[in-house]
């Protein structure tokens, strides 16, 4: 399928990026070149690191359940009271700036509500890890202005 294989290849370009990266040297200095980080900036630099470090499989996207009416006249979602259709457990992601949307079973959404949870807590982190970040180069003597 075209459209795994484009996945596969996204995901084996990040694995190389990150790959690069950590041969540059990347990672968590202690110290920048003309920062020194605070007692309090390295803990939170700590934290952020090691709780991402342990979060495991994240899945990207939204969920939304819902019922609803069809069309027909003479269906028992018109009844009163209505025998609504579903639930519909739909999940919804971008993929390559298009929405997508499956459709979940009760048990894969029990299934997968932690890992809904998880990719939630990997963009707090990853602003929390950018705020931090910018709040410690803000203090490099070096800005011109
Ligand atoms: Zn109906």
């Amino acid at each position: 399928m075209a459209r795994a294989a484009a996945e596969r290849s996204e995901a084996d370009a990040t694995v190389h990026i990150l790959w690069q990266m950590d041969h540059a040297g990347g990672g968590m200095p202690e110290k920048l070149c003309a920062v020194e980080l605070t007692t309090r900036q390295r803990s939170k630099l700590e934290r952020i690191t090691g709780e991402l470090g342990s979060l495991g499989m994240c899945l990207p996207g939204s969920v939304v359940v819902r019922t609803g009416r069809c069309g027909k006249v003479a269906c028992s979602c018109r009844d009163d009271p209505p025998k609504l259709h579903g639930p519909f457990r739909s999940w919804t992601r971008k993929l390559a700036g298009k929405t997508v949307t499956r459709l979940l079973t009760e048990e894969q959404l029990d299934d997968y509500r932690v890992l809904f949870d998880n990719h939630r807590r990997l963009k707090e982190l990853v602003h929390e890890l950018e705020d931090l970040t910018l709040s410690i180069i803000d203090a490099d003597p070096r800005w011109k202005t």
